[in-house]
């Protein structure tokens, strides 16, 4: 069975170090793949640090995957050696359920098989492990093309933060001329913002950070709100259509839904350790609001993303870190303080 180095967490309480994990002999629609960076999502730390119920430790993060294909399966059609090729959170899902059927593999009513810590169905007894690592193999219909124009770098950010973002943008019809609000200017909130220019909505940033004020407008925020300025979030009392909230942290959710128009929906991607205060009923009442959730997006839709950022020249803002680094980037995500996604350069992780 081949062995692959990789940067796992032994306990929620033991920093990340090099260990060796296996990874299975590609299958006949497998393609196996060299990673060669990974972006470094705040679930990655959740999970580490066992932050999420259910946690199977060792934990091998990592699920902003690009690299080049060493090998595929007799049956694969799309990918040959050679190939750049990326994995996002999930690796399988049942695909037969009403969900999958309709390329929601991300609620799969059987369970999706995410890149890492599910039961791994091809090595019975063990928990899928992600991209902190120099080689993974994984079935073609959950492997994305990569466009060949961008950074490649920059590009592994879009297997998570890209499509966490654009899938509910699109879902709740952030389209020209809607007044869209992205709460949290991190790895998801940044692509927030891009996205939400990019199809043309009236594009506010709420944040914590007064520092991060000229970098929101710089990705294409039209105005940054400082969230603690009570003054300056009343000015904008029932004027959105749609707000992405993307915050890793328990806060208070009713400053933001009382910015909603009549049906507006206030959406939350962040997964925090502990829960938010229970929110406010009335502004809900008052006008039809809502408060939604929604968790990354299915395969076909991560690959239209894809193809959408070749297009239009989007890829995330990285800073590139070795493996060896990981801990301290824990730590300065922790703080809010990262421009605006850490990408590992795989080259760095020797076994
Ligand atoms: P991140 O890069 O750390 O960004 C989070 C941002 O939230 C910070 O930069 C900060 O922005 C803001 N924030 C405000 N108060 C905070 C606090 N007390 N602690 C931490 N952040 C605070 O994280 P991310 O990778 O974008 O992930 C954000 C959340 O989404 C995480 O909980 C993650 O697990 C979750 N997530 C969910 C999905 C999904 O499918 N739903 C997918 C990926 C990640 P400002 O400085 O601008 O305020
Ligand atoms: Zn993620
Ligand atoms: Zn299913």
């Amino acid at each position: 069975m081949p062995k692959s180095p990789a940067y796992a967490a032994q306990s929620a309480t033991s920093p990340l170090a090099l260990s060796t994990i296996d990874r299975r002999e590609p299958g006949a629609t497998d393609v196996q793949f060299e990673v060669l960076f990974c972006g470094v999502c705040h679930s990655d730390l959740h999970m580490a640090r066992g932050q999420w119920p259910g946690i199977t430790f060792p934990v091998v993060p990592g699920h902003e995957i690009v690299g080049r294909v060493t090998k595929v399966g007799a049956e694969v059609k799309g990918f040959k050696a050679g190939d750049l090729a990326a994995v996002g959170c999930m690796v399988d899902s049942c695909r037969s359920c009403p969900s999958c059927a309709k390329g929601l593999e991300q609620y799969c009513e059987k369970g999706s098989t995410f890149t890492y810590n599910s039961p791994d169905v091809h090595m019975p007894g063990k928990m899928t492990y992600g991209g902190y690592s120099k080689s993974i193999t994984v079935e073609e219909r959950f492997v994305l093309r990569v466009p060949t124009n961008l950074n490649l770098a920059a590009t592994a950010p879009l297997l998570c933060a890209g499509i966490t973002t654009y899938s509910p943008l699109k879902h709740w019809g952030a389209t020209k001329g809607k007044k869209v609000g992205i709460v949290g200017l991190g790895g998801l909130g940044h692509m927030g913002v891009k996205f939400a220019h990019a199809f043309g909505c009236q594009t506010a940033l709420f944040t914590t950070s007064a520092s991060k004020i000229e970098d929101g407008k710089r990705l294409g925020a039209d105005e940054v709100v400082v969230s603690k300025n009570e003054a300056e979030m009343r000015k904008h009392a029932g004027s959105f259509d749609f707000i992405l909230n993307t915050v890793a942290a328990a806060h208070n959710l009713d400053q933001f839904t009382g910015l909603l128009r009549v049906d507006g929906a206030l959406c939350l991607l962040g997964a925090p350790e502990h829960p938010h205060p229970s929110p406010s009923i009335f502004p809900l009442l008052f006008g039809r609001r809502s408060i939604a959730g929604s968790l990354i997006g299915g395969i076909a839709e991560t690959q239209e993303m894809l193809d959408f950022c070749g297009k239009h020249g989007i890829v995330s803002d990285i800073e590139i870190i070795p493996m060896q680094k990981i801990e301290e980037a824990y730590e300065r995500m922790l703080k809010g303080d990262v421009k605006y996604r850490f990408v590992i350069d795989m080259a760095s992780l020797k076994g």
